[in-house]
């Protein structure tokens, strides 16, 4: 604390990312894609005119809306980038959320949507999961200054299909209903497709993930024309590059990749199935995931003490400090053998 703080500096709760450790661990803590970039990432890297970093990035960054347009079907001008999806959410917060009435989220869901609701002091409502730790689409209603969440959920894996998306939406016509599509591309159903019919409707996705590009931060925003350029407003009064020029090469590139795309994600649910099973096996209580991570907790064993357990075998997973999600060790799906190496070192925790 520090007195040449401002007022409201000082009552500020930031969130606090998973933990990036500097001796060699099996990471498995923060939903980093555990296979490289497009071949084409590296390519573009490697040829990059070194001299062209004197200049300022495209402010607009053409190149890369241009390719997540074709890529998702819809115009440049439907499309929105900026420096992670962690910054795109935080200016859809301040274009679209401050307002009288409250924001809409799920009780359980990215714990950064309360810190930037404080940030930006926006008034905001929560919504239990069911019992299934689904999040309750019908109970996301009433009174709203917008709603928000992400689908597949975090950090329960869950995701709803688009049709009850759209039932949403029927539902919800005079706010912004904004859809964090962070894990779609393991298994989710993407909203995009809606977009078209539904001006209120922003999807918000990144490359941390199914792209393997966490380190480059690019994420962005789809929706309609009026929303875009609300971003648009508030960007270019914050920040006119967010994106560095290299960002938006590489971006487009790993854009251009499909099969190796497709090849790193079908992967990553195929390991996530096969270690489903033998968390079960080890009696662990496995929530169904169309994520890249497994979210678990076992009744005879404390979370806390197995993510100790685990830290003290080199490996790093997830264990969150809310009440609701104590009992939990949430599990980045990792290459086949790190998945050995952990189901390995749980075997021996959970015999011992
Ligand atoms: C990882 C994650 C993000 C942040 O992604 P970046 O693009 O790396 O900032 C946003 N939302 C959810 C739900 C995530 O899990």
């Amino acid at each position: 604390m520090s007195k040449f703080w401002s007022p409201d500096v000082r009552e500020l709760t930031p969130y606090v990312p998973g933990e990036q450790p500097r001796e060699r661990l099996i990471k498995l803590n923060t939903n980093e894609n555990p296979y490289p970039p497009a071949p084409g990432v590296e390519q573009v890297l490697r040829d990059y005119p070194v001299d062209h970093l004197r200049l300022y990035p495209d402010p607009d960054a053409l190149a890369l809306r241009e390719a997540l347009a074709r890529e998702h079907g819809v115009e440049a001008e439907q499309v929105f980038v900026g420096n992670g999806s962690d910054e795109v959410l935080a200016l859809a917060f301040q274009t679209f959320f401050r307002q009288p009435r409250p924001l809409l989220m799920p009780g359980i869901t990215y714990s950064f949507y309360p810190v930037y609701c404080r940030l930006y002091d926006i008034a905001y409502r929560t919504v239990a999961l069911d019992d299934h730790w689904q999040v309750p689409l019908d109970a996301l209603s009433g009174d709203n200054g917008g709603v928000i969440f992400a689908n597949p959920n975090a950090p329960t894996g869950h995701g709803h299909p688009r049709e009850a998306i759209a039932r949403l939406l029927a539902r919800v016509t005079d706010s912004v209903v904004l859809i964090d599509e962070a894990y779609v591309d393991f298994g989710g159903e993407s909203s995009v497709p809606l977009v078209a019919a539904h001006p209120n409707l922003l999807v918000v996705g990144t490359f941390s993930k199914s792209r393997s590009l966490a380190g480059l931060r690019i994420g962005y925003a789809i929706g309609s024309r009026e929303l875009i350029e609300g971003l648009e407003r508030v960007k270019n009064s914050f920040n006119s590059y967010p994106l560095d020029s290299l960002a938006i090469a590489a971006g487009v590139a790993a854009l251009d990749d499909r099969e190796h795309f497709d090849a790193c994600r079908e992967h990553v649910i195929a390991t996530r199935e096969r270690t489903r099973r033998r968390l079960v096996e080890l009696g662990f209580e496995v929530l169904p995931s169309q994520t890249n991570f497994l979210l678990a907790r076992h009744e005879g064993h404390d979370a806390g003490e197995l993510f100790t357990g685990l830290r003290e075998r080199g490996i790093l997973v997830r264990h969150f400090n809310s009440e609701a999600l104590h009992d939990f060790l949430r599990i980045s799906i990792g290459t086949d053998d790190e998945m050995d190496s952990l189901i390995e070192a749980l075997e021996a925790l959970c015999r011992g």
